[in-house]
């Protein structure tokens, strides 16, 4: 594409026909100055008119006008397109990858895709030739020869959980960690994991711990440690002898 000026393609009158069928689809109120034109192709021209619509500040309409040789221009399609400056709305992003952990309430549904990267059937076949309807019949046949979870988690999905937690709250370097006098590999309450990531993370099983029930990483750590010890200085004060006052009346004999 290339800019060139009105006077370069307007033959047979181009403008004009795009003016026209611009204020046929549109208001004419809501259309504004030609504001130039860019070549599409040897014949193909885009016109620019701005929009003066109520909202639509730094929108242009466009119209794109096809003049061959020895033939009336003929208009290919009107569109209101956002110029630099147009106010425009954000990228629209699917719903699956706006959500986050914690919207969810009670009785939504998350189906997960039966190829989520993040699972693999239980018992493996293969590159997975399958069709969708074959799939589901797999899941049957799994299901009824108890055969134990469909799906598991690969590879992919494990080391994405390991990578989430680790750089999260669960891991060393959330601010409870980093002020732990010790760390949860040397913590009575850790439970450890079974399987790849045990080496990493295990559960805190403190329930005084803000991390109770959660997964943590082996390095992340809290002040709720079991081998916490308070120094002299932070130990309570002894509370005095008590004493015993036989001379003061008190307000229970003066009855
Ligand atoms: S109590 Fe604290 S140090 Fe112990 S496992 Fe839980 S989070 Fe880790």
């Amino acid at each position: 594409m290339s800019t060139t000026t009105y006077a370069d393609r307007d033959a047979g009158g181009a403008l004009d026909r795009a003016r026209a069928a611009l204020v046929q689809e549109v208001p004419a109120t809501d259309v504004g100055d030609h504001l130039g034109l860019i070549e599409e192709s040897d014949h193909v021209t885009t016109h620019y008119f701005g929009c003066t619509r109520a909202g639509y500040v730094g929108w242009r309409w466009s119209v794109t006008v096809v003049a061959l040789p020895d033939a009336e221009p003929t208009i290919d399609e009107v569109v209101l397109m956002p110029g630099a400056d147009a106010v425009i709305a954000p990228a629209w992003v699917p719903y699956r990858n706006r959500v986050q952990p914690g919207d969810m309430t009670p009785g939504d549904l998350l189906p997960v895709a039966d190829d989520d990267p993040r699972l693999v059937p239980t018992y493996s076949f293969g590159d997975d030739p399958l069709d969708t309807d074959a799939k589901a019949q797999i899941r049957r046949v799994a299901g009824d020869l108890g055969l134990g979870r469909v799906r598991t988690l690969s590879p992919e999905g494990i080391d994405l959980a390991a990578e989430r937690w680790y750089a999260g709250s669960p891991g060393p370097s959330a601010p409870l960690a980093q002020a732990a006098p010790d760390q949860c590999h040397s913590c009575g309450f850790l439970v450890r994991l079974v399987g790849r990531l045990t080496e990493t993370f295990g559960v805190c099983a403190n329930g005084d711990a803000n991390d109770d029930g959660r997964v943590v990483s082996l390095d992340h750590g809290c002040g709720a440690h079991s081998e916490v010890r308070l120094a002299k200085r932070h130990e309570p004060q002894p509370l005095p002898e008590p004493t015993f006052d036989t001379i003061t009346p008190d307000d229970l004999e003066s009855f």
